[in-house]
C-alpha cells in the first residue's frame, strides 16, 4: 500500500471519528425527558391530593355511620318510652312522638348523607385506580427512554473512543514528511487533504482530470500530484 493511500484512509478513518464524536454531542432528547419527568412528578402529586381526599371521604363515612347508629339508638328508646305503659300524660306522649319524628327525620338524613358520601367514595377510588394504573405505564415509558438514551450515550461514547484510537494509529504510520505535508494543507483544506480519483475527476471538488495529468498520477512513485483545481493530492485506485 502506497503512502498516500495509507494516509487516505487515516484521514478517512479520522474524518469518521469526528462525525461520531459531533453525533455523541446531541443532547436533544435531554429537554424532552426532563418535560416528561417534570409532567410525571405533576400529576403524580395530584394523586397523591386524590388518595387524601378519598382518606378524608373514609372518615367521613365513618363518623356518619356512628352519627346513624347513636340515632337509631335514640330511636329505639324513644319508642321503648312511648310503648312501655309508663307515661299516661297525653302531653308527655306528644311530647314524646314529636322527638320521635325529628329523630327519624334525622336519621333519615344522616343515611342519605352517608349513602352520598359512600358513592362520592366509591367514584373516586375507581379514578384513582384507572390513574394509578395509566401513571405507571407511562413511568415504565419513561425509565424505558431514560435507559435507551444512557445506552445510546455509551455505545456512542465506545465508538468515538475505538475510532480515536485507529485513527491515531493509522496516522502514526504515516512517514513524516507527507504527514508534515498533510498538517500544512489539512489548514486550509480541512478533513478531506487526499482526495481520490473517481470517473476521472477528483472527488474532493469534482473536477475533471486531464488524461495527462492522471497518467502522471498513475505512474507517480515519490511524487504527489495535486489537484490544479483545488490543491488537494491526488490518489488513484483501480
Ligand atoms: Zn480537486
Amino acid at each position: 500500500m502506497s503512502g498516500l493511500e495509507k494516509l487516505w484512509q487515516a484521514q478517512n478513518k479520522l474524518k469518521e471519528y469526528k462525525q461520531v464524536k459531533q453525533q455523541a454531542k446531541d443532547e436533544s432528547v435531554l429537554p424532552v425527558l426532563k418535560a416528561k419527568k417534570a409532567e410525571l412528578e405533576k400529576r403524580m402529586q395530584q394523586l397523591k391530593s386524590k388518595k387524601e381526599q378519598l382518606k378524608q371521604l373514609e372518615k367521613e363515612i365513618k363518623s356518619g355511620e356512628m352519627k346513624c347508629s347513636s340515632l337509631t339508638d335514640k330511636v329505639k328508646e324513644l319508642q321503648s318510652e312511648l310503648y312501655n305503659g309508663e307515661h299516661n300524660n297525653p302531653k308527655e306522649l306528644h311530647g314524646f312522638e314529636q322527638k320521635l319524628k325529628q329523630t327519624k327525620e334525622e336519621l333519615s338524613s344522616c343515611e342519605d348523607r352517608v349513602l352520598e358520601i359512600s358513592q362520592e367514595q366509591e367514584d373516586l377510588s375507581n379514578a384513582i385506580e384507572e390513574i394509578n394504573a395509566r401513571l405507571t405505564n407511562e413511568k415504565n415509558a419513561y425509565k424505558e427512554q431514560v435507559k435507551e438514551y444512557e445506552q445510546w450515550k455509551k455505545e456512542i461514547k465506545a465508538r468515538q473512543e475505538k475510532l480515536q484510537k485507529e485513527a491515531d494509529k493509522m496516522m502514526g504510520k504515516i512517514d513524516a514528511e507527507l504527514m508534515e505535508l498533510y498538517q500544512l494543507k489539512s489548514k486550509r483544506l480541512g478533513d478531506i487533504v487526499v482526495s481520490r480519483v473517481e470517473d476521472g475527476s477528483c472527488s474532493g471538488c469534482r473536477i475533471n482530470i486531464s488524461p495527462m495529468v492522471l497518467k502522471e498520477i498513475k505512474q507517480a512513485q515519490h511524487k504527489h500530484i495535486t489537484c490544479e483545481s483545488c490543491g488537494r493530492l491526488l490518489f488513484y485506485k483501480e
